[in-house]
Formats: C-alpha cells, structure tokens, sequence
C-alpha cells in the first residue's frame, strides 16, 4: 500500500495560531489536484484553542502514550480522550486511516523554520531529507529523553512537526503564516513525487540530536533566579563552548557554560517550557547518511 491519507494537524497547542489561520486559507485556495492522496485537516485541540491557552488538562503533545491511554474510558483528562479520539479517527487503523501525521507548530523560540522528528524512522528521515534538501532546514531529532515522551506524531507510521519562530503565543504574524503556507504546499508536492517515484533523496542529512535540557538558575525557594544572558538570547541553532554565558542572574552573576563539549541550544527561553523546567535544550550534530530503503520504506506502508 502506498500513502493514501495525510493527516495535517494544527493548533495542536491552542495558543499557537498561525498554522491554524495558514491551514485555513490553503483550503480556501487549494486546488483538487492531489494525485489519489486525500488530506484531512483537522485542529488538534479545539478546546484549547477555543480559550487561547496551551491546554485544557495536560499537554496534548505528550498525551500518545500507549500505557496511559490503555483504559480509554476511564480516563478524564481532556487531551487524553482527544489523543485517543485522534488515533481512533485518524490513525493507521483508524476509521479514515492516515498513513502520515504532519502536526504544526510555533515557538516564541528564535528557531527560524525547523523540522523536528522523534526517533530514527526511515520514512521520517526519507521526508525530512526531501524538505532539508529543497530549504535547508534544520533537523531536530528528538530521542532517549524520558521525561518527554508521548508526542503526536508517533502514533503514526510516518510523521513530522514542523515548528516555526519566534512569534509570541496568540499573536498573528503573516511572515509566520506565509512560512507555514510554502511549507504545506512543498510537503504535498514531494510527497506527490515520493507516490510517483520521482524523487533522488540528498546523499546525506545533517541532524541535531537531542541530549538534555537545561534548567534557569533558581534560588533556595526553587524560583526562577536568572534570565537567558543577552548574548545567549535568540541564538538557537549556534554552538556554545566551554566558558560561554548561559544565564545571568539577579545579582548580576554570569552562569556559564562548563563542559568540555560543544553543544547547539534550541528552544531558548521558550515560554511553554518554563513549566517543564526547560530553559533551552541542547543537541549535538550528526550527518546520516541517506539510504535507497528509506524511499523503499515509503513505498510501502
Ligand atoms: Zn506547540
């Protein structure tokens, strides 16, 4: 079986309306060329979104778990009973199977437009590779971290988030928007390509690998006790060395960077995070070379 139904997700995240309002006008404008693939648009969390906040309960994006999900009607979480609604309607199995998730996304991060993939999937790096290649986008490829787990798009064979930024929660910004336009247009067109065999993958992608996430500094009482230091702020992307200013806090001491080895921040300062105690995260980069079974892969859910 070939890909037949692409689920695009947006406001996954009620606060973070630009995809929704992008989503919204490439309906409008689309037209019904589609190569036998249908698409279903849908907005994550209409609770939320609703209310212009994150979440109603707990967070949507780290509500695809398996175990807790197991006892489905037991359940009273909001996100949790619309995590299972979503994987009912729309997953692989599902009443209008999608074999691919692609879920939307800002940051008040300044992390320009950016992929973000959970695991080493085949089909995952086959499609990341396609939109690397074509924008040259960063990769962020999020692993082995178990305090964040859960996140939509591995409920599905296949899937990408693609986040874009920095705009504040709840903000319209047409830049931002017209990103997310070309992004849902030129995944669609490769994907059209990928159906129809008509795609060489790049020799190589480069990836940011996750590793950890850092903390602010915080006083005895546990309160946040240091903002992002002015030359760290908006620098996602750009490699911190040993000795470099991380934080600076309210005594006006400088708090750097101590280890030996290089790392490249992302999510700096992003306001959703605050709650997780996430100040930036920081990832290593890797180059993975492309193999001829990812598109194999892809042919083939
Ligand atoms: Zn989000």
């Amino acid at each position: 079986m070939t890909v037949q139904r692409i689920l695009i997700v947006s406001g996954t995240h009620g606060n973070e309306i630009n995809p929704v309002w992008a989503v919204n006008q490439f309906i409008r404008k689309e037209n019904s060329l589609n190569n036998g693939i249908d698409y279903e648009y849908i907005i994550g969390n209409p609770a939320a979104y609703e209310k212009g906040c994150r979440y109603i309960d707990v967070d949507l994006n780290r509500s695809f778990k398996e175990s807790e999900n197991f006892d489905k009607h037991k359940n009273s979480f909001y996100e949790t009973n619309r995590a299972n609604f979503l994987v009912d309607e729309f997953g692989i199995d599902g009443s209008k199977p999608c074999q691919i998730a692609i879920d939307l996304h800002t940051t008040t991060a300044n992390m320009g437009t950016s992929i973000v993939i959970y695991g080493r999937r085949s089909k995952d790096f086959c499609l990341a590779a396609l939109l690397q290649n074509k924008f040259g986008l960063p990769i962020y490829l999020h692993e082995k971290d178990k305090a964040q787990t859960g996140f939509l798009v591995e409920a599905w064979p296949c899937g990408l988030v693609i986040e874009i930024g920095a705009v504040a929660q709840n903000f319209y910004d047409q830049n931002i928007i017209n990103r997310f336009s070309l992004i849902i247009s030129s995944l669609r067109e490769e994907i059209d390509k990928l159906k129809n065999k008509l795609i060489e993958l790049p020799k190589e992608l480069v990836v940011h690998v996750h590793q950890g996430s850092i903390d602010y500094p915080r006083d005895e009482k546990g309160d946040i006790d240091g903002i992002i230091h002015p030359e760290r702020i908006n620098q996602d992307w750009k490699m911190i060395k040993k000795g470099d200013p991380l934080f600076l806090d309210s005594q006006g001491i400088i708090h750097k960077y101590e280890w030996d080895q290089s790392i490249w921040p992302v999510f700096i300062g992003e306001v959703a995070y605050k709650e997780k105690k996430i100040a930036m995260s920081y990832t290593k980069k890797e180059v993975i070379c492309s193999k001829k079974q990812w598109v194999q892969e892809f042919e083939s859910f």
